[in-house]
């Protein structure tokens, strides 16, 4: 199935000069959006995964998916101030200064096998500082799974340690 058209570019969102890929055009298909998560959770298949962690907000509607249709459990990173437990954090840098994503230090065992879900691979910031989180906890990073890579911004190279897929690449 061609998924890609059902994505929608804007232009200048949310700043001058992005182009933005709006998935909402995407999910509101339902065709579309099952043959996403059906994809990520048979390339994930095999893996002897455990859960699926996600980043909020557009993490969480792909991830808890995925993690529906494998049966393994979905947990969520956030921004600090969020989660109610004990969380452990890691910082990041972005384009202009600093991020930061929380998890509950609780959430995963030493060994056990997760898997992360998100929309979109731009820079790889994102998605390194949660795999660092996870394996701060003593987790293992099976494999990243997105719907979208933007490649000329390099986000393997920064994860080159881990197996990452896409479906829709754009240079
Ligand atoms: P990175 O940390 O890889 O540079 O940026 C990836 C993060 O930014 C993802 O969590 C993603 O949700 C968000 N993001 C950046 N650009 C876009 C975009 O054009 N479309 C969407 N849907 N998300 C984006």
């Amino acid at each position: 199935m061609d998924i890609s058209d059902k994505i929608r570019i804007i232009e200048d969102f949310p700043k001058k000069g992005i182009s933005f890929k709006d998935i909402t055009t995407l999910i509101r298909d339902g065709e579309a959006f099952k043959y996403v998560i059906n994809t990520m959770a048979d390339n994930l298949k095999d893996k002897n995964i455990k859960y699926i962690a996600a980043p909020e907000a557009r993490g969480f509607i792909l991830g808890s998916a995925v993690a529906y249709a494998m049966g393994v459990g979905f947990i969520p990173i956030r921004k600090p101030g969020k989660l109610p437990g004990e969380t452990i954090s890691y910082e990041y840098d972005l384009e202009y200064g600093k991020d930061e994503l929380v998890m509950h230090t609780d959430a995963i065992d030493i060994g056990e096998r997760v898997a992360i879900v998100d929309d979109l691979l731009a820079t790889g910031g994102t998605v390194n500082a949660l795999a660092k989180i996870v394996e701060k906890a003593g987790g293992i990073v099976a494999a990243m799974e997105f719907l979208i890579e933007l490649e000329e911004l390099n986000g393997r190279e920064l994860n080159s340690e881990y197996e990452i897929n896409s479906l829709v690449k754009y240079n």
